[in-house]
């Protein structure tokens, strides 16, 4: 047993919350008390090498993460975010274990499991760099820290596609987002355009029935989610398909008022009067920072051994 040394309780070696501190480990009851020690106190000497380094948060790193604690290796994670992609889905359906659970409550149950059972230190932060090294590898985080390691393990995952289409990067946040968001109070009985044919698009429909007005869906191929979301959203009456549709441009004054489309191979071009776009078009990997270390596809993606070496 060990000493919280903020609130003072007892707390298991293995299980506890732990920070090092010029050279000393502490442990504590929860992330609150190591918060609060670390807001009282300055060290002046983290630690900044390991045997291995998982670099991302989501699904597949917090995953690396539970076996590296399990095995009581001597491990780091740095991530931009603790849950990753699965933060934005609404709906997960095919997570053994659960019939339904949404992103947020899965990834709340992803943290509590690295940070109350199988603790290894983290770091939320944006790796910029990293270099090969005599015995391993540098990473270089977005606030020029440098920390070193015998092993890496890349989780970093994917980041959405844009259109990059006129007036993409000029109405974003003014009527155009990424993906499915919290609150679409703002487009409350407007006419709305969801882009991409996909799973993540299909459940951006299902989140908007029910408060717009009018929803679009356009794709530049035939809808390609589960049929059974396609089943689903094929009830929807106030549902318009544009299926082997492209879009152009998005025009509007301020905010966004319309977008141009034209049918494929074919010279029919329209306007959609919507308020809101949501783009869910697919993803591209973020493996930039190792190519050039890995071998990548034509998609950028790491091809890997079936050992998951490079
Ligand atoms: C809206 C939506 C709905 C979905 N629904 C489902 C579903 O119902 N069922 C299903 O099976 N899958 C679903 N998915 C897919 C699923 O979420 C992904 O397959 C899964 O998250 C992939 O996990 P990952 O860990 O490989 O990568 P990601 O989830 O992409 O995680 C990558 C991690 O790396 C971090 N990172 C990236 N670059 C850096 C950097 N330079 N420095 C530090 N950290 C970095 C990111 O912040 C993130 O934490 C959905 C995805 C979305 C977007």
């Amino acid at each position: 047993m060990k000493k919280d040394p903020v609130c003072n309780m007892d707390v298991n070696e293995d299980a506890a919350v732990k920070v090092e501190c010029d050279g000393l480990v502490y442990y504590f009851c929860s992330e609150g008390c190591k918060k609060k020690f670390l807001e009282q106190r300055e060290c002046k000497l983290f630690r900044t090498s390991y045997d291995l380094i998982i670099i991302g948060g989501g699904p597949a790193g917090l995953t690396a993460a539970v076996y590296a604690a399990t095995l009581k290796m001597n491990a780091f994670i740095i991530t931009k975010d603790l849950g990753g992609q699965a933060i934005d889905s609404t709906k997960i359906e095919n997570y053994m274990g659960f019939d339904f659970i949404t992103g947020p409550e899965l990834t709340e149950k992803f943290q509590y499991q690295l940070i109350h059972s199988h603790y290894i230190d983290h770091l939320l932060s944006d790796v910029e760099k990293i270099e090969a090294a005599e015995t391993g590898f540098n990473i270089t985080t977005s606030e020029l820290k440098t920390y070193s390691a015998k092993t890496l393990i890349i989780a970093t995952g994917m980041t959405r596609r844009k259109l990059r289409v006129p007036g993409e990067e000029e109405f974003q946040r003014k009527g155009i987002f990424y993906g499915n968001i919290q609150d679409f109070s703002f487009v409350h009985a407007e006419d709305v355009a969801v882009i991409g044919g996909g799973n993540s698009a299909l459940q951006i429909v299902e989140s908007l029935h029910g408060i717009a007005k009018n929803i679009n869906i356009v794709s530049d191929t035939e809808l390609t989610a589960d049929p059974v979301i396609i089943e689903r959203i094929n009830m929807f009456k106030n549902l318009k398909k544009y299926e082997d549709y492209k879009v152009l441009e998005f025009k509007g004054e301020k905010t966004l008022s319309s977008i141009v489309v034209r049918k494929m191979a074919a010279d029919e071009i329209f306007d959609i009067p919507v308020k809101g776009v949501f783009i869910a078009i697919g993803l591209q990997a973020n493996s930039f920072l190792v190519f050039h270390l890995v071998k990548v596809n034509e998609r950028g993606e790491i091809t890997i051994n079936p050992d998951c070496s490079d």
